[in-house]
Parts: C-alpha cells; structure tokens; sequence
C-alpha cells in the first residue's frame, strides 16, 4: 500500500483499490483490541465494457445479480445463477479446509473433498483447467470473458490455472466488498498505529540486505541482520524473523542461506513457477469529472489472449484490459477528481525500460480507450504514472509482479508456499505465502504463520 499527494493535497492510493473478505480486517482489529478502519459497503456495483458494445452494471449481491441476469436473458440467468451456486461450494469448503490452514496434501484434501461431498458434486470443476470450467458452464461470449478474468486474480493463465479458482467468483460477487474510509491506505495507517501502541518499533526507509543464521541454530538472537539507509549501515540480531519480503527476492537477494536458496530457485529452475505479471497504473487527476460507478471494467476483444500475451509472452498487449477506480462513487469525502486507471502489463522479464515517452504513449493509449469506450472526455493530467519497474524497486516484488510466482503450468493440487522452512526461526508471510496475494489473504496467512510463532514460542526456554 502506497499513497502518493500532490501539491493540492489530494492523494491517490496506488493500489490495492478494493477489499473483498471485510472480515478478515475486523478480526484482526478485534485482535488488536483497536478500532478498526471504517469499511463502507461499495454498493454501485461494478460496470463491465465488452468489446461488442455489451455494457452490463452488475448490481451488487447475489439476489440483485440474479434478476439483473434474469430480465436480460434467461439462459443467461441460468449459466450464472448455476456457476455462481458452484463458485459459492468451494468458496465455503476452501474457508474451512484451505485458506486458514497450512497447505494441505493432496491425499488430505482428496479425503476431505469425498467426505464434504464436494468432489462428488462438483468433480469436473475440481480437477479440469479453468478455461475448460468456464466454457463447460457459460455460453455467453462476453459473461465468459468475465469469467476467464478471475485468473487474473491469481497471477495464471487460464488455461493453466486450476478449476477451482472459480471460488474468486463468489468473493468479487457474492461477498462483501468495502471501500476504507478515507481510502485504502488508512488500513496500513490504523495497523501502524495500533502496532505502535503495542510498542514495535519501525525503521523507514531501510532495506534488510542481509540476515545470516547464528551457527548455533536455537540460541537466542539467532538472525544476524544487516540494515541499510541510504549509504548508512548498522546491525541487529533477533531471535526470529517474520517477512513479508518476497520469499523468492528474498532468497535471491538477501537471505544468507544455502538451503532456503536452493529451496526456492529450484521452482524456478525446473519453470513450474514464474513471476506473475504486473500492472501499469495511472493516477489521474480527472478535471470534468462526471459520475461513474465505483469500478469500470473494460474489457479487451480477447481477455484470455490479451492476459496470455502479458503473463507468458512478456508483451505490451495491443487490446489491454483496463479498470477504473473511482472512490467518489462511494466515499464522498474523497475528491471527484481522484480517479485510479490501471491496465495490464507485463512483469520485468519483458525488459522494457519503462521511460518517460514510453509512460506517456501507454497512458495515452489507456485514456483514448476509456475516452471511446466510456463516452466521456477524461480532461485532466496524469499526475503519477506508476511502473512494473516502479513496483519492484518499491515494494520489492518478484521481477515487479504482483502475485509474487504462480504457476506456470497446470497443477491441479498446489497451493503457494507455506511460509514454513525447515530452518529455525525464519517464518514468511503475504502474497507470495499459502494463500496468497490480496490484501486480506495476506491477513489470513500472517494469522496461520502467527499462531504458529506463539505455539512454539510459548513457555520456550
Ligand atoms: C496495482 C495493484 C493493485 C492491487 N489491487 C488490489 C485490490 O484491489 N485488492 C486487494 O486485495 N489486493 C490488491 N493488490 C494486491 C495487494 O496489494 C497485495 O497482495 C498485498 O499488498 C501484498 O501484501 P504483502 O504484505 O505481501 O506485500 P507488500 O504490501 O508488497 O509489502 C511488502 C513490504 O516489504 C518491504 N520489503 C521488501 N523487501 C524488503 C527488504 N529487504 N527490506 C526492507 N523492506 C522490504 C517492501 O518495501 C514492502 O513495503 C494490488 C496490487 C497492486 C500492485
């Protein structure tokens, strides 16, 4: 979470931009003992854009969706009331048996999907690739579309991504979705906060460029870290580590252990992980800002190809999808101006420098499709363009990606990495952890990991 201001104090929120899953916020709140943010239901829905012309403005919940689908068309209805029933299933049996616990084995969730009925109900879904899931279950050309961009969620081409990421339907549709009071970064704010009064303490600015393992493996203090801020270097020693750094940069950049570092390059070695792609984002400062819903989706002739193309092929897409924030139409105490566009892009493998011209010929690009597509002007400047090259260097992500490695082909049984090792005292969490990227997934994983910490650490000695 960043927010960048600009000289009139308006402030622009870099992305995440929606909170699915509310829950996971408030409990870790309650936890805390601290008042939580305050999350305003995003009750305008979200409007999608085909390529036809096809404009559809999803009310939100699932009764609202189901008659806006049923007075358009009544196989269309069915499709969607029968893939949204499917889509809740395994949400509600990932909630109980995968997001919150450790990444099961595949004999362990064989057992528990035949005992939960689940892969009798639904047994294609759960071991066939998502393309097939989606086109098995939809015929509508552009519902399939939406569809396919759940994938997109996960950092995996569709065609390669399991079955079951058909649960994401049910989260963006089916579940709460907020917007924080005052924007997205007043999560991050609250949370810092409320870690102060618990007496952590925060170095700003200062990078972790190297923790080495004490040779006496239990031994209090056992992390050796080096610390760099700007050209200044100091040293600390912990008795455990807790990161939310990338695992994969971690282990390339500045983990000083042997055996994490074959750990994680070894996925990569044998290409069944890949960083996942990224984002090009622009932070617009829209002056004839008329209405819109809170968020705009506008879809490419082909989302599959188009995401394909970025994820795979580390191409510039021709036809990229392109989303529009605009936290106005829910939260009125944020400027009409603050409008968010992001569009796809692939991750630094692509090798593009992302300069200046090249910045300006993209959004200029992205806002011509906006201007076509949405029928308005969009008069204003681009106040921030933000890069896969940006995205790296800031948040240190895995080759400026945002879902850290995904699968680069099909599994249909793996999850992301436990944030466990076999080495003592070292534990990870967040978007590249079981169960992976989002801002309350990434809640969800530092729960696991910290229930974790506390049984080890209680009464040790
Ligand atoms: C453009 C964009 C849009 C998104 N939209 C949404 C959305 O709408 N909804 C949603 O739920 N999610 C969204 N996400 C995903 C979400 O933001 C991430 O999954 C989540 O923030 C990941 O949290 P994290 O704690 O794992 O990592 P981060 O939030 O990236 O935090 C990692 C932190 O560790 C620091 N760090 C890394 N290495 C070191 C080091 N060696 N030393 C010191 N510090 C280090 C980084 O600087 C960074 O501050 C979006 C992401 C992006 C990029």
């Amino acid at each position: 979470m960043f927010r960048y201001t600009n000289s009139e104090s308006l402030s622009w929120d870099t992305g995440p931009t929606l909170i699915s899953l509310p829950q996971e916020i408030t409990k870790i709140f309650q936890l805390l003992q601290k008042e939580p943010p305050q999350l305003i239901p995003v009750t305008s829905g979200c409007r999608l854009v085909f390529s036809d012309g096809t404009d559809w403005t999803l009310p939100a919940g699932e009764k609202n969706l189901l008659q806006y689908f049923k007075e358009k068309d009544y196989q269309l209805f069915e499709n969607f009331s029968q893939i949204l029933k499917i889509s809740s299933n395994i949400f509600d049996f990932a909630e109980k048996n995968i997001f919150h616990t450790d990444p099961p084995s595949t004999m362990s969730l064989g057992m528990k999907s035949l005992s939960s009925g689940l892969f009798f109900r639904h047994p294609k879904v759960t071991l066939t690739p998502y393309t097939k899931v989606v086109d098995s279950l939809i015929s509508n050309k552009n519902l399939r579309e939406f569809f396919y961009h759940f994938a997109s969620y996960v950092g995996v081409n569709p065609d390669k991504a399991q079955g079951g990421i058909l649960s994401i339907a049910h989260v963006e549709l089916n579940s709460d979705i907020v917007f924080p009071a005052g924007g997205v970064y007043t999560i991050a704010d609250k949370l810092y906060k409320a870690a102060c009064e618990y007496n952590v303490k925060f170095y700003f600015n200062t990078e972790v460029v190297e923790a080495k393992a004490h040779p006496h493996e239990d031994s209090p203090r056992s992390w050796n870290i080096c610390l760099k801020n700007n050209n200044e270097t100091s040293f600390a020693s912990y008795d455990i580590i807790v990161s939310n750094s990338d695992p994969f940069v971690a282990a390339e950049k500045w983990l000083s252990n042997t055996q994490l570092k074959n750990y994680f390059s070894s996925y990569l070695k044998t290409n069944s992980l890949r960083p996942s792609e990224s984002q090009f984002v622009i932070l617009f400062d829209w002056k004839d800002a008329s209405s819109l819903v809170h968020h705009v989706k506008i879809f490419p002739k082909s989302w599959r190809q188009s995401f394909i193309d970025v994820c795979e092929n580390f191409n510039l897409p021709e036809d990229p999808c392109v989303y529009l924030v605009w936290p106005h139409a829910t939260d009125k105490s944020i400027s009409p101006r603050i409008l968010y566009i992001s569009a796809m892009a692939p991750n630094n493998l692509s090798e593009i420098s992302w300069n200046q011209d090249f910045c300006d010929k993209y959004s200029e690009k992205i806002l011509d499709i906006c201007r076509k597509k949405l029928n308005l002007s969009f008069k204003g400047t681009v106040f921030k363009t933000i890069t896969p090259i940006e995205l790296e260097n800031r948040t240190r992500s895995f080759k400026g990606g945002i879902y850290s490695a995904t699968s680069s082909e099909y599994q249909p049984m793996s999850f992301h990495f436990s944030g466990l090792t076999k080495v003592p005292n070292i534990y990870f969490v967040g978007a590249g952890v079981h169960p992976g990227a989002g801002v309350t997934m990434v809640m969800k994983s530092a729960h696991r990991i910290s229930k974790h910490i506390i049984q080890k650490f209680t009464n040790w000695k």
